[in-house]
């Protein structure tokens, strides 16, 4: 069977999206491949497919638990029944059951915490694996934006496992990311397939305002107007629940919050509803939205300034998978920078954490309880195990936050040099990515500065929310006086 009879008859597409066959000759050729292909072209396809022409079962590491269970339902979905997925979600006999009989498997998702267990690697060691795949490939870099420190371990699996052919993929990923990842998993001869990190169908807008408040007035203009479904980020959870709470009280009641606060099966539920419509406005943090496959988004909001181009990029690609006309708008009001300027000293932890972690390894009978966030522990968990912890090597942690703080303003600054420029938006972001953008583009569709028309992307029927006025200004009135009484 060839590439296109295998494209028929397992996924009855007709032909392959850009990129997709390079990718899978490459692999299919036996080539180590970093493969980085916009988001929403296809990715899972350019090992799924290689999947079902080799001998052997593909092993795949993904970031994320929802992530995973999304993409096995969806291979299920598709008839294939050899697929399963290892993680903390499993119960542990049945875990047990699945190692043992994992050579049944043809695609066998993992997460890099699983793939750290020696006696799970084990298992893995016993079957023939014809291709170990790393999607999201940018969280093995420490320069990726989010901060994975399991995914670091992964090239030592993958020399554990007999470096089988390897396959790296990623949305957006700097040259300097790109380089950390093949380094990292040591790939030699490695294959790069880079694509364009543009989306075309995507018209990209700032749209400066002056307040706060005139920010929330802004937003909840455009959630009414524009077309739906759409996602509304914000870097803070409370944020999320406040907004979704106003817009729902404004009578846009197919709202929810989506944050990692939330447990996990609210936030599947949540997902799930978007992805069959039956809610079209998610504000949400960064938690929401990689991998999952919603293909028509129409817009994507920030409400906060990104923490990079990388991830602003990775967060308005949600919109338009279909191809479709959609929009990204960033509301940008001045003095926005301070709050990812805080929130990454807040990231990671601090002195004082790292010395009373340490402390409490090296006795854990003066073991506190560090009030510590997600991040912060994957953090010390992942620099802070050796048994004694000497003196320097505490201040070599410190010295490798401090350097991932500096890195992580730096690309502050550069959101922030792009938000405040009147050039082409898409021609600096791609210049970031080291590409240049096609002469042909249509300055309509392009980004604010090219001038863009915002009726091209309303919704048809606005008229009858616009009736609802009244209760809207009273609920922001009372959102504003309580932000303010918690500043005094
Ligand atoms: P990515 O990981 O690149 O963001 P996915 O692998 O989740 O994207 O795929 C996005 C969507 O594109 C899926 O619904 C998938 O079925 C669809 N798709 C993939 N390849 C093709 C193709 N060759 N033709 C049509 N649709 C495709
Ligand atoms: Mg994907």
């Amino acid at each position: 069977m060839n590439v296109y009879e295998a494209l028929q008859k397992y996924f009855h597409f007709d032909s392959f999206r850009p990129g997709q066959e390079e990718v899978i000759t490459s692999v299919l050729n036996g080539h180590h491949t970093m493969a980085m292909l916009p988001t929403g072209t296809g990715k899972s396809l350019c090992y799924q497919l290689p999947g079902y022409l080799m001998q052997g079962s593909v092993l795949i590491v993904s970031p994320l638990l929802s992530l995973m269970q999304d993409q096995v339902e969806q291979m299920r979905l598709l008839g294939e029944k050899k697929v399963i997925a290892i993680n903390s979600f499993l119960p542990a006999n049945e875990r047990y059951y699945i190692l043992k009989s994992l050579h049944q498997y043809k695609f066998i998702y993992i997460s890099p915490e699983m793939l750290s267990n020696p006696s799970i690697i084990e298992y893995c060691r016993k079957i023939t694996i014809s291709l170990f795949v790393i999607d999201e490939a940018h969280c093995i870099s420490q320069w990726g934006y989010d901060f994975r420190p399991d995914y670091l371990r992964l090239g030592d699996a993958r020399k554990l496992l007999g470096k089988p052919t390897t396959l790296a993929l990623t949305a957006t990923a700097t040259e300097e990311v790109r380089k950390d990842i093949v380094r990292l998993l040591e790939l030699d001869k490695v294959k790069e397939c880079v694509f364009s990190v543009d989306r075309p169908n995507i018209s990209m807008v700032v749209h400066q305002v002056q307040s706060y408040e005139e920010k929330i007035n802004e937003l909840r203009m455009f959630v009414k107007k524009l077309e739906k479904p759409g996602i509304i980020y914000f870097s803070s959870k409370k944020m999320c629940e406040e907004m979704a709470q106003l817009l729902r009280q404004e009578g846009i009641i197919k709202t929810a919050a989506y944050h990692g606060g939330m447990d996990q099966e609210q936030r599947m539920l949540i997902q799930q509803q978007f992805l069959y419509d039956e809610l079209e406005i998610i504000c949400a943090t960064s938690a929401f939205g990689m991998g999952i496959n919603k293909t028509n988004i129409r817009f994507v909001i920030h409400f906060h300034m990104p923490q990079g181009l990388e991830s602003y990029l990775q967060e308005i690609g949600r919109a338009g998978r279909d191809g479709e006309k959609s929009i990204a708008i960033l509301l940008s009001s001045p003095g926005d920078i301070q709050l990812p300027m805080q929130l990454i000293e807040n990231e990671l932890p601090s002195d004082y954490q790292i010395d009373l972690y340490i402390e409490g390894l090296e006795n854990p009978s003066k073991s506190m309880i560090l009030d510590l966030t997600d991040t912060q522990q994957r953090f010390l968990e992942f620099y802070c195990t050796t048994d004694k912890t000497k003196r320097d090597q505490i201040e070599k942690i410190k010295q490798i936050r401090d350097q991932r703080i500096q890195y992580k303003q730096i690309k502050i600054l550069q959101m922030d040099k792009w938000i405040k420029s009147i050039e082409c938006r898409r021609n600096e972001i791609l210049t970031y990515f080291n590409e240049t953008k096609a002469e042909t583009y249509k300055v309509e569709i392009c980004c604010d500065n090219c001038g863009i028309s915002f009726s091209e992307y309303e919704a048809i029927e606005t008229a009858e929310l616009d009736n609802q006025n009244e209760p809207w200004d009273v609920l922001l009135k009372n959102l504003l006086v309580r932000k303010a009484k918690e500043h005094d």
